[in-house]
Order: structure tokens, then sequence, then C-alpha cells
């Protein structure tokens, strides 16, 4: 994740709570509000980060955290600016706080129903980094944002 048009609610819905976790299931979490731009995001902290060429993201107004291992483990790329949770026991990344969205950012690949129609990406970031090999993800929105 990284910085997006934070109001844009193109493609969300009045979708009730989800629910998700990591892959240990230490850490379980509930969000609220409707899915906030979905997007890829393929930077280099993202990649380095995820081990993974893109990584698939999306925002909540409320994020509860409900697993007996509470918060994740958050891990600060930019000091003061933006932080990454991940599960300390099984090292899945579940969410990402960055200090300029006012939304918590969820990695849609946490959540236990990765099939709403609201999770599909309207944007991807960073294209001009991504792979040659993945078709990349259509540009449904005029943005600003790289
Ligand atoms: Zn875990
Ligand atoms: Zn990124």
């Amino acid at each position: 994740m990284n910085a997006t048009p934070a109001a844009d609610t193109q493609g969300a819905n009045a979708a009730g709570d989800r629910t998700g976790g990591c892959l240990c299931g230490r850490i379980r979490f509930t969000t609220r509000g409707p899915a906030v731009f979905a997007h890829t995001c393929a930077c280099p902290h993202c990649q380095k980060l995820g081990g993974t060429p893109v990584m698939w993201w999306v925002g909540f107004e409320t994020v509860t955290w409900t697993g007996e291992g509470g918060e994740p483990t958050w891990y600060e790329t930019f000091e003061g600016e933006a932080k990454r949770g991940f599960c300390p026991t099984c090292g899945s990344r579940v969410a990402a706080i960055d200090s300029d969205i006012p939304e918590i950012g969820i990695n849609v690949t946490a959540l236990d129903d990765t099939s709403g129609p609201d999770l599909v990406p309207i944007h991807a970031s960073f294209r001009e980094n991504a792979v040659h090999w993945l078709p990349p993800v259509p540009e449904t929105e005029h943005s600003t944002a790289s």
C-alpha cells in the first residue's frame, strides 16, 4: 500500500463485516465499513516484504483484532509514516497503516472471502516496477497516484 486517494469509495458498497486472518490463525480480525480503493502494488517495498511480484491491498474504516495473537507485529517501513503488520508466528502479511490514509490497509489475501466484486483492483500502483510477465491490472480509475 502506498499513497493513494484516501476518500475514494469507487467499487465499494455497504458491505457487512468481513473476517480474515493469518495462515496459522493466531491473528484474526474483523473489518467494518465498505472496501475502499482495492488496488495492487508492485513497489519495491511490497515486493520485498511480500515475497511476491505484487501485493493486493484494500482499505477499511475499522479493523478489530480478534485472535489469540492480538494485533499483528508492526514493522515501520517509513518511520512514523508507514508500518506493515504481520503474524510473528507464521509470517503472513495482514495489514498496513499509513499516516496519510485514514483507512487501515488489509492484505486482501488475508480475508477469508476474497471473491467480492469490490475487492477487484481498480488501480495498480507502481506499474513501472511491475514484472513484465504478469498481465497488468486494467486501469479502471483515473488516478494521480503512481
Ligand atoms: Zn500466523
Ligand atoms: Zn507497495
